[in-house]
């Protein structure tokens, strides 16, 4: 009886999906996620709670969010001939922008492997997805896009740089050439700027095609939820319209007073993490038995190439250590695992445990 209703009644794109799944991570150190690994201190948490306490819980936030939109606009450095759209997440934001634009056929093109979410979020509000594998280096397909741009008119491209889960940051020609060669728009996902500090921000003046988004979520705040897109005015206020009025809650809006205030201390985890990142990429590579590619994110991926991945990443589960094990339906990842840089307490067991098993 059930099993019908579900047959008669859901789309059949997300019938077949299968759901986001998250690991359990209780008591794990926890390098799976690209979360920044520093928690608030003590006298930080208080600080926060004086910002959230003269929130009125019982009435509806600033549907607008205008005055953090301004700080975020001003913070972030957007020029003020362009605009922002805040989003519960960036998720929200390239739901948004695929809900506004679904129609006349319209593809979402993608690079493969990259952000699996582009994929699941076309599919879900029924555009057509094409992906275009990446080159064996991992570098853009440029030929491979331009001939799907070619193929499908008005296309959205969706390019993380850096890009997930390779951590590479794209050569400003080559994306270049795509947004350049675009009819429809390109949505250069910039989630691991703080990690990289390039940003194709500055290119949106020649460029009306081009639409920047960021995230707070990498840099210490997965767990407010915000995303921003920055681009043109006219397009930022048809996708506005496409938004959930008070998509950015109360309490997001106040504690985001609070991390402008002390953004410092944000900006200061993530140069910790950029060091150790690139000790871990050191220590790493010198390992036997695998092959370590170059990030300029908060995560490093590898490619085992002696041992069953799974073995390495069960090695560190008994460590009570927890990574994330790439699928391997795409050949480039096959017995790829990816580490996201932890603290340093948190890096130094991985290491171990790490040489352990390679070196027995
Ligand atoms: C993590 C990630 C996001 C999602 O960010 P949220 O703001 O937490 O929704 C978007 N794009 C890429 C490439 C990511 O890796």
């Amino acid at each position: 009886m059930d099993h019908q209703l579900v047959t008669t009644m859901i789309k059949p794109a997300l019938r077949e999906m299968a759901a986001y799944h998250v690991q359990d991570a209780a008591g794990m150190i926890k390098l799976d996620a690209m979360e920044n690994p520093y928690a608030l201190s003590e006298e930080l948490r208080t600080a926060w709670l004086k910002f959230v306490k003269p929130a009125a819980l019982n009435r509806y936030p600033d549907g607008d969010a205008a005055a953090l939109k301004s700080q975020v606009q001003k913070l972030m450095q957007v020029d003020t001939r362009h605009a922002v759209l805040l989003g519960n997440g960036s998720d929200e934001l390239i739901q948004i922008i695929m809900l506004a634009c679904a129609f006349n056929q319209r593809a979402v093109i993608a690079v493969e492997p990259s952000f699996v979410m582009y994929r699941l979020i076309a599919a879900m509000v029924g555009v057509t997805y094409r992906g275009v594998p990446l080159n064996a280096d991992f570098s853009l397909p440029v030929a491979g896009l331009q001939e799907a741009m070619v193929a499908h008119a008005g296309a959205l491209v969706f390019i993380a740089s850096p890009n997930n889960p390779t951590g590479n940051l794209f050569e400003a020609q080559a994306l270049e050439q795509i947004i350049a060669a675009s009819d429809g728009l390109v949505i250069i996902d910039e989630a691991y700027f703080p990690f990289a500090k390039v940003s194709l921000q500055a290119w949106m003046s020649r460029y009306p095609q081009l639409l920047v988004l960021r995230t707070l979520s990498k840099m210490g705040l997965a767990g407010l939820r915000l995303g921003m897109l920055f681009g043109q005015a006219e397009l930022i206020a048809e996708f506005n319209k496409a938004r959930l009025p008070y998509n950015i809650n109360i309490l997001t809006q106040k504690s985001l007073e609070f991390v402008f205030e002390y953004w410092g201390v944000f900006n200061q985890q993530v140069e910790h993490v950029i060091h150790e990142r690139e000790q871990l990429l050191k220590q790493l590579s010198v390992l036997p038995g695998l092959q370590v590619y170059p990030s300029k994110a908060n995560f490093i991926l590898f490619k085992s190439l002696v041992l069953p991945a799974a073995q390495i990443f069960n090695h560190l589960l008994q460590k009570k250590i927890l990574i994330k094990m790439m699928k391997s339906d795409n050949e480039l990842l096959v017995n790829c695992l990816r580490m996201t840089v932890g603290l340093p307490e948190e890096n130094k067991k991985f290491l171990a445990a790490m040489k352990q098993i390679l070196t027995p």
